[in-house]
């Protein structure tokens, strides 16, 4: 079988060290000193992190393949390796969504061949079962994107009493409220901290209802919402949190001096103000908040820009008309932003920039996400530790080699981010997946 050792500063959660990497047929088999020549050697410069795992994307393909003009498994998977990611849980709001066992075959079978593993979840919707293979379940409280949402506390409950004991991760959004805001002048504003803290009250007591194994998907608020859910854990429930990079990266007092920045950051829910940015932060740091899981939605920039007709337009009127290129940009445009491709960049930031350690960072991106994700991979390796048994999947950084994101360096299909021009404090130096260095390739 073949053997691999890589060398150099490593970070586990709760552990760094400085040290040999020996993975025999893609398995990690001995971590130590002195264990043979090393095949790659790492400098001071690098940090060598578990794989990365992001367990919260969007791959748009599906049997139709009536979205695979903007991403398709192929393209996803070039994204998430030049994003420092090796594993991805995938969301079934495809517009043939992921409701049955024929179609989860139909998503598993045409990703078993890929670099990156994937988990496919299992959507909830009005009259949904759960199905017979081992999955997480997901359910949109209110509508994002697609058609898998409820209207009420009612008809959610409903489908909610079938699932009892499973794993459910929740888009929390109440309809009501969004419905009572849609003519307000922004998107945090027409989908407020109040929608999130509305649908939180009654999503929390339907996990201790029905004995959920919960998650809380992209989470956008500190505050009265960080209360519940204290409160809900001191309950004796262990249901863990996600937060996007981009409600860690913008906010609203961002915005409210940039409005017309609007079209590249909108997404569901809304961004909030720089005070509850910096309380999901220091939640993450320190622990109450489980996983950095991105939320990477591809929507092309016709789709982002539909309010002018285009980014051209846009482009056009930001140079010749900033007051009309900003009351558009504020209008309700199209929720969602591509951020695979950034996903190890915005860790080396939250070290450099937040005062994460290695460590911390081996716990959120690594660690977190490897324990979710192993419960539903049938494989002979385990993701998220640099440890014996686990798979030889790793993502190194240069935390002295800096990176600006540029259109050109992107490989999602949908060949736009919402940090074009933004530097960042490290780079992806190397990408192995179960002993073998990846390069990132447009088509998989
Ligand atoms: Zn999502």
């Amino acid at each position: 079988m073949e053997k691999v050792i890589v060398e150099g500063n490593c970070a586990n959660a709760g552990q760094e060290f400085h040290g040999q990497i020996e993975i025999i047929g893609g398995v990690i088999a001995r971590v130590g000193k002195k264990l043979g020549k090393a095949d790659h050697v790492f400098d001071d410069n690098h940090l060598i992190f578990p794989g990365m795992g992001d367990i919260h994307i969007h791959a748009r393909e599906d049997e139709a393949g009536t979205q695979s003009y903007k991403e398709d498994y192929g393209t996803v998977t070039a994204a998430a390796i030049n994003g420092g990611v090796v594993q991805v849980a995938a969301m079934p709001n495809t517009p043939q969504p992921l409701i049955t066992d024929e179609r989860l075959a139909w998503h598993r079978n045409r990703c078993k061949d890929l670099p990156v593993s994937f988990v496919h979840y299992a959507g909830i919707g009005p009259g949904t079962r759960p199905l017979k293979a081992h999955v997480p379940y997901k359910v949109y409280t209110g509508p994002s994107i697609g058609p898998l949402f409820f209207r009420s506390e009612r008809e959610l409950r409903q489908a909610l009493q079938h699932y009892k004991g499973k794993p459910v991760s929740f888009h929390v959004e109440d309809y009501g409220v969004l419905v009572k805001n849609g003519g307000r002048p922004t998107h945090d504003k027409r989908r407020p901290v109040e929608c999130v803290e509305a649908a939180l009250g009654y999503v929390l007591q339907m996990i201790e209802e029905f004995g959920l194994d919960a998650k809380l998907c992209h989470w956008p608020c500190g505050g009265k919402s960080f209360g519940m859910i204290r409160r809900h854990r001191k309950r004796g429930f262990r249901t863990t949190i996600e937060v996007s990079p981009l409600h860690l990266y913008f906010d609203t007092d961002m915005l409210g001096k940039k409005p017309e920045l609007w079209p590249y950051v909108q997404m569901n829910p809304a961004l909030q103000g720089k005070r509850h940015r910096l309380q999901l932060i220091k939640a993450l740091k320190e622990g109450f908040i489980d996983f950095l899981a991105t939320d990477h939605a591809p929507h092309t920039l016709d789709e982002k820009f539909r309010n002018f007709g285009g980014e051209k337009e846009y482009l056009r009127l930001l140079k010749s008309d900033i007051a009309r290129c900003r009351e558009l940009s504020c209008r309700n445009g199209t929720s969602g932003t591509t951020q695979l491709d950034t996903y190890a960049l915005l860790a080396a930031w939250l070290m450099e920039e937040h005062g994460f350690t290695p460590k911390d960072i081996a716990r959120v991106a690594c660690e977190n996400p490897g324990k979710f994700a192993n419960r539903f991979h049938a494989g002979k390796g385990k993701f998220g530790r640099i440890a014996p048994g686990y798979y030889g999947s790793l993502t190194v950084l240069n935390m002295k080699k800096p990176t600006t994101v540029t259109r050109q360096m992107l490989r999602t299909k949908s060949k736009w981010s919402p940090y074009e021009g933004i530097t960042f404090p490290g780079s992806v130096a190397m990408v192995m997946i179960k002993g073998k260095p990846v390069k990132p390739r447009k088509n998989l």
